[in-house]
């Protein structure tokens, strides 16, 4: 596997790939790889020839700095575990790096920055929209994969996308989640014992709701009588826009201690 730390060296690698007429998969993550990010790469490798991971923990994504300080990095078991799934490259660029890659304009969000994630944390995706923006460039893939773990940053991209008219299929992957039923999550490190059992209550809590046991107030009185910090959990379309899919997803963000955490479920 390829290590490439600086846009030049990715570019002659992806040139050299396009020139032998291979499709490109490429994965952004911030690293502290788990296997929700491993079932992306191999979704990657199974729809394109040459798939390219990046490991960037994005500092202008975080709205809490503290948040972004705790991140939990691990670089060379990360490359390992790239290694081990025959991922093609990985990307590990610095801050300075990215900051030379131009970034035409500060997308409107709408209303997706109106609703959970966008209202809760104030910027995060703006960062988000910028630095896709400015992974997408400089990687131009064939596909870039994404989690439904982080279900409205998905509708985000997908808009970016669109604005930007940039050539590139945007794919949504399914939640990959431990045996408890807890959704893989980098943060997850971040628990003690007792709270990765609590934090099993809000899968409990989205499963209660989509088999109509509780109602969404029903839910966070439960979940805060437990000491969990619910931000919100709220029902809404998958079209986060325009709700007209006529699929109904349940969404929530918690905080367990000061560790954040969110999942969804498409309701039956
Ligand atoms: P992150 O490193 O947390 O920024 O995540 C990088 C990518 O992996 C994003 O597209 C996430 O949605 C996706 N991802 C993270 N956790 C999971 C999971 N448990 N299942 C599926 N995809 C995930």
């Amino acid at each position: 596997m390829e290590i490439i730390k600086n846009i030049a060296d990715l570019r002659s690698f992806i040139e050299k790939a396009k020139a032998e007429g291979l499709t490109i998969g490429f994965v952004p993550t911030m690293g502290y790889l788990h296997e929700g990010h491993m079932s992306l790469i191999r979704r990657a490798k199974s729809q394109t020839d040459v798939v390219i991971a990046s490991i960037f923990v994005n500092p202008s994504q975080f709205n809490d700095p503290k948040d972004f300080q705790k991140y939990p990095r691990n670089e060379a078991k990360d490359i390992l575990m790239l290694e081990e799934v025959k991922c093609s490259a990985v990307f590990i660029p610095t801050v300075e790096e990215m900051n030379q890659v131009a970034y035409p304009e500060k997308l409107d969000l709408g209303q997706l920055d109106k609703i959970m994630e966008g209202l809760n944390r104030p910027g995060h995706f703006d960062g988000v929209a910028e630095i896709v923006y400015k992974l997408l460039t400089v990687v131009s893939p064939d596909k870039a994969l994404f989690g439904e773990k982080d279900f409205q940053q998905l509708k985000v991209v997908e808009h970016l996308v669109n604005h930007f008219k940039l050539n590139v299929e945007i794919v949504g992957c399914p939640i990959i989640r431990e045996k408890s039923g807890l959704a893989m999550s980098s943060r997850n490190a971040r628990l003690s014992k007792a709270q990765r059992i609590l934090a099993q209550e809000l899968i409990w809590a989205l499963k209660a709701y989509n088999y109509g046991k509780i109602t969404l107030e029903e839910g966070i009185g439960i979940l805060e009588a437990k000491e969990i910090e619910v931000e919100y959990f709220e029902e809404h379309d998958e079209d986060l826009v325009l709700g007209n899919s006529g699929v109904q997803r349940v969404f929530i963000a918690a905080k367990i201690g000061n560790i954040r955490l969110i999942d969804n479920m498409v309701l039956d």
